[in-house]
């Protein structure tokens, strides 16, 4: 397949954009048609309740490709412009933006058609050929992407579709493709930058996170806790930008709890398939046992439940509440991929920043404040790739916000034009405007030259008005150069 790609990428890049750019019309006309079966599919598949599903993937696909469609154009312009350097004032310059050729993108579950379109539609709207492994638990929310794509006009050979597990994501990671994009657990994460470093070529990851909500004083209470409940809650729980660790400041902690359990206490969980359902299931048996060994990890430790949501069914893992979590519980160390939520009394702000930044993880984060900027201030302060101010996940949801994390939580980002131009290299390109006339600098040197050389110095740089000046008869000699025509 990814042959199959690389003969055909040379063909799609040479098309003139508007071909691509068309094509990103029709998918963007096909995904609003079709989005009752996109948010079906993805309640069938990650039992996401369809209003979740539209709310979330199907608006931010939409909105992304709208965003695509005129930043493209934006990032592949390349006009000659000048130097600002004396020495190149006889120069153009031009940076092009080139695609990589073949383009590697393997998925996770938890939003599957959105971060599989965040990676995918960039690098084909830039011209890249792609080959696509959608996640194991998700391969028919992947089929449906693929064949939205193949209906918007891409060619079958310049998006391929492979299906499989970790073993075929590590195979795709270690194929001959000139770039991966990874989203998925630290750990795998880890395994395909390995393989990527192996053959020298770059990869993106988009990794965990556990992510630190910031509850001000003078935040509204009542919206930090239906925020907040909603942030850590929806999809289960599984989100890499979901608030993971909350901090709370000591004057307003009771009255935050008290909301916040409220709120949980009135939360519905049941089956994605029920419009009523505010949080479903667990993708898997298996993840909701880890949860429940990171929930009695931090009880063993100290930790107390002080909210849980009606559970339904057994299949269903609580919404949970704990606080007096120590630091050193699984809870806070690790990743927590569901619906567990951590409340810490902090004394201030600066308390806040230095706990939440005392963590492998850098994703995103969020802070909660009437006084935002003094918020943005904070923002600055925290160790992650992007901070939400009084409202939660939007970060990893805002076309022309770049997406990412630092430290464990990722390489690089998708989204905006930074995650646009991570889908091309660039190619800088210099040329003469006189081209039969030697340039000052070249071979034939002599005393004489280096005065002249020093004279070019001084009329660039010094900050000198009159030595400058009283440098320019040597600075046209050194241009001129009639003595020496080598
Ligand atoms: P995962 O790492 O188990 O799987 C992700 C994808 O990688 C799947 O397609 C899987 O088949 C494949 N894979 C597994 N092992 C691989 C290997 N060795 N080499 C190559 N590919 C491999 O992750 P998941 O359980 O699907 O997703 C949940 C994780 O993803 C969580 O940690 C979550 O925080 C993270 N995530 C991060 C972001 C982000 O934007 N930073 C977004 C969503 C999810």
């Amino acid at each position: 397949m990814v042959a199959a790609a690389r003969a055909a990428q040379p063909g799609w890049v040479a098309l003139p954009l508007g071909v691509r750019l068309q094509m990103l019309r029709r998918f963007h006309e096909l995904v609003y048609l079709r989005r009752a079966e996109i948010a079906d599919l993805l309640t069938r598949e990650v039992d996401k309740p369809a209003a979740e599903a539209l709310s979330t993937e199907v608006a931010f696909v939409l909105d992304q490709v709208r965003f695509l469609i005129k930043a493209v154009p934006r990032l592949i312009r390349s006009p000659w412009f000048g130097s600002a350097s004396l020495g190149l004032s006889r120069k153009r310059l031009r940076i092009t933006h080139e695609p990589y050729g073949v383009v590697g993108i393997i998925s996770p579950w938890n939003y599957p058609f959105m971060l599989a379109c965040s990676r995918i539609l960039p690098a084909l709207a830039t011209g890249n050929a792609v080959v696509f492994k959608p996640s194991e638990l998700t391969p028919s929310i992947g089929e449906l992407t693929h064949q939205l794509l193949l209906d918007a006009g891409v060619p079958g050979d310049v998006i391929g579709l492979v299906q499989g597990d970790g073993h075929v994501g590590a195979t795709l990671a270690a194929a001959p493709v000139d770039k991966v994009f990874f989203t998925g657990s630290v750990a795998s994460g880890r395994s395909v930058a390995m393989a990527c470093a192996t053959r020298l070529v770059p990869c993106g990851l988009e990794l965990g996170g556990s992510d630190a909500a910031i509850v001000l004083a003078d935040a509204d209470l009542a919206l930090a806790a239906s925020g907040l409940a909603w942030g850590r809650f929806t999809n289960a729980g599984q989100s890499c930008v979901a608030p993971k660790r909350l901090f709370v400041e000591d004057a307003v902690y009771d009255a935050f709890l008290s909301a916040l359990v409220g709120v949980v206490q009135k939360l519905r969980t049941g089956s994605g398939t029920d419009d009523a359902t505010d949080a479903g299931a667990v993708i898997r048996p298996e993840f909701r046992a880890v949860l429940e060994s990171q929930r009695d990890d931090a009880i063993a430790r100290g930790a107390r439940v002080v909210a849980t949501a009606p559970a339904s069914n057994a299949n269903v893992f609580p919404p949970t509440v704990l606080v007096d979590v120590p630091s050193d519980s699984r809870a806070l160390t690790e990743e927590t991929f569901g619906p567990l939520m951590a409340v810490i009394r902090v004394r201030d702000a600066d308390e806040a920043i230095t706990r939440a930044n005392a963590s492998d993880f850098g994703l995103s984060a969020s802070i909660w404040s009437r006084d935002v900027l003094r918020a943005g201030r904070l923002a600055e302060r925290l160790e992650c790739g992007t901070v939400a101010i009084n409202d939660v996940l939007l970060t990893a949801g805002t076309p022309e916000l770049p997406h990412g994390g630092v430290k464990h939580s990722g390489i690089g980002r998708a989204q905006g034009m930074e995650g646009l131009a991570e889908c091309v290299r660039t190619k800088g390109i210099i040329a003469d405007r006189l081209s039969s006339w030697r340039q000052g600098w070249w071979f034939g040197y002599s005393r004489a030259h280096r005065e002249r050389v020093d004279a070019f110095l001084t009329l660039a740089h010094s900050t000198n008005v009159v030595a400058r000046i009283a440098a320019i008869p040597n600075v046209l000699r050194m241009l001129f150069r009639p003595e020496r025509p080598l």
